[in-house]
């Protein structure tokens, strides 16, 4: 029987087993299929605070894990497959193997959505990236592609202008899920271009292992072209991971968890972190902030719960 098993090992998770492993509570973490979470997908970060030369992401989330490991914190490679979150104690099955813990804390993740083409995966982390506020930095002066016709897009390429030379936004049809004022705002900015009703075929150049252009189809006409690029940022939406838990933890229509205040769901003993529940902040320090407060509420619940 365990006290807390934590779902993930990105920044939220390895946050939440720093905690709870110097609380005496020999937390189990589940590492995931995406060990290490968005971070490990991304190269350097300046933005988490205490590291003025920057930090490689995978550098930064190893550093995180060895630190909980460091206080007894257990690592199991693998997913939770099954769970049952109405049992007391609550039982996860982790690959194969059912596990009893008195609670559980959520932070999965949301994996970024792909467009899936080999040449993107490849070049994850060398031009091609999912978060413009982790990587723009890096392409000033660049030219840089956004791809994507919800709020989400219009944000990243609007914010994306502050450092590139130009900003091609593409989107698959010429009708936008994005909300008027956000749309309002992209199109008044000069350094954005709109390629409606086009997708990207290919990115170059996997064998320098950098972007350099994309080839690009426009749906309608059939048209295909190349144009040179610095910099390809999906913005395509994100997924979050709580399908093993669908219909047992209440979420949002998108699977988000919902917050039932602090780190508290709608489960009493489980509790969220991180980017499972938040659609909106994203980062590596409020994921690290949201495994705080998780690992708080846990030994909080427990010692109210007598353990
Ligand atoms: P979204 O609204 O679901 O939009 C995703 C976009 O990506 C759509 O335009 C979609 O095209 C496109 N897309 C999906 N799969 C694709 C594929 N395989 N190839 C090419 N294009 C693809 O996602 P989001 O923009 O991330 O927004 C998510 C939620 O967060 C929304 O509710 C949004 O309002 C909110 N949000 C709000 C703000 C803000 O208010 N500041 C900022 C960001 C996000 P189709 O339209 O053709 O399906």
């Amino acid at each position: 029987m365990r006290n807390v098993v934590i779902i993930g090992s990105g920044c939220a998770g390895n946050t939440a087993a720093i905690y709870t492993a110097r609380a005496n509570l020999k937390p189990l973490v589940v590492s995931g299929y995406e060990a290490g979470g968005q971070l490990s997908l991304t190269t350097l970060v300046e933005n988490f605070p205490g590291f003025p030369e920057g930090i490689n992401g995978p550098d930064l989330v190893e550093n995180i894990k060895k630190q909980a490991q460091s206080f007894g914190a257990e690592y199991v490679h693998g997913a939770v497959t099954e769970a049952d979150l109405s049992a007391r104690p609550l039982r996860l099955r982790i690959e194969g193997e059912w596990v009893e813990t008195r609670t559980a804390i959520i932070a999965s993740g949301a994996s970024a959505r792909w467009l899936g083409l080999e040449s993107e995966q490849k070049l994850i982390g060398h031009g091609v990236s999912s978060c413009a506020t982790c990587d723009g930095f890096f392409y000033r002066d660049k030219k840089i592609m956004v791809i994507g016709g919800g709020d989400s897009a219009m944000e990243e390429a609007n914010f994306l202008t502050r450092f590139g030379r130009e900003v091609t936004l593409v989107h698959r049809r010429d009708e936008f899920r994005a909300s008027k004022i956000m749309l309002d705002r992209a199109h008044h900015n000069p350094k954005i271009k709109f390629l409606t009703n086009t997708v990207v075929e290919e990115v170059y150049d996997v064998s320098k292992n950098l972007v350099s252009g994309v080839r690009l189809r426009n749906v309608k006409t059939g048209e295909v072209w190349e144009q040179e690029v610095d910099g390809f940022f999906l913005a395509i939406g994100h997924i979050p991971n709580t399908a093993v838990f669908r219909g047992q933890i209440e979420t949002d229509a998108d699977g988000y968890v919902i917050s039932k205040g602090g780190a508290r769901t709608s489960v009493a003993g489980v509790f969220h972190a991180g980017d499972v529940q938040d659609r909106v902040y994203r980062q590596a320090i409020t994921a690290a902030g949201g495994g705080c407060m998780a690992a708080i509420e846990v030994e909080r619940y427990l010692e109210a719960e007598g353990h």
